[in-house]
């Protein structure tokens, strides 16, 4: 990487089984409010808890052949991915591809919250699913 300026965790995403139980547990860690949605393209339900300077991202499957769905089943409930936020994201993704990274998402989609994300293999990145963020103003 050039520099770090400019990139910060944006959130860390935790897989659960049940979003309800996982919010009881731990809504009182954050500060509300609570934004939740269904990413139909991820066939995830997401919950985000502000935490700080950062958020938790919860995650749910809601669908069978979802990402969340087989993450669980190979491992359980955890730690699913650190999303760092980035100024540009196409111009990230050109950063990383040339380090050797090998890329989920070789272009910027739609994720949650109305952001373009892109999603690094944890094979690439030392064992960590990394989700590159961009806010969209
Ligand atoms: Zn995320």
């Amino acid at each position: 990487m050039s520099s770090w300026s400019g990139r910060r965790v944006d959130h860390v995403g935790i897989a659960v089984r049940d979003l309800d139980v996982a919010l009881a547990f731990y809504r009182p860690l954050a500060g509300l409010p609570v934004h939740r949605e269904v990413v139909a393209g991820d066939g995830v339900e997401v919950a985000f808890l502000k935490l700080g300077e950062t958020e938790l991202e919860l995650l749910a499957s809601r669908g069978p052949d979802s990402s969340v769905q087989r993450f669980l089943e190979r491992r359980g409930e955890g730690l699913h991915h650190l999303a760092l936020e980035v100024g540009d994201l196409a111009a990230e993704l050109a950063e990383w591809r040339s380090r050797g990274a090998v890329l989920i998402d070789e272009a910027p989609r739609p994720g949650a919250r109305g952001r373009q994300v892109a999603f690094v293999h944890p094979g690439s990145a030392l064992g960590v699913l990394v989700e590159l963020c961009q806010r969209v103003s």
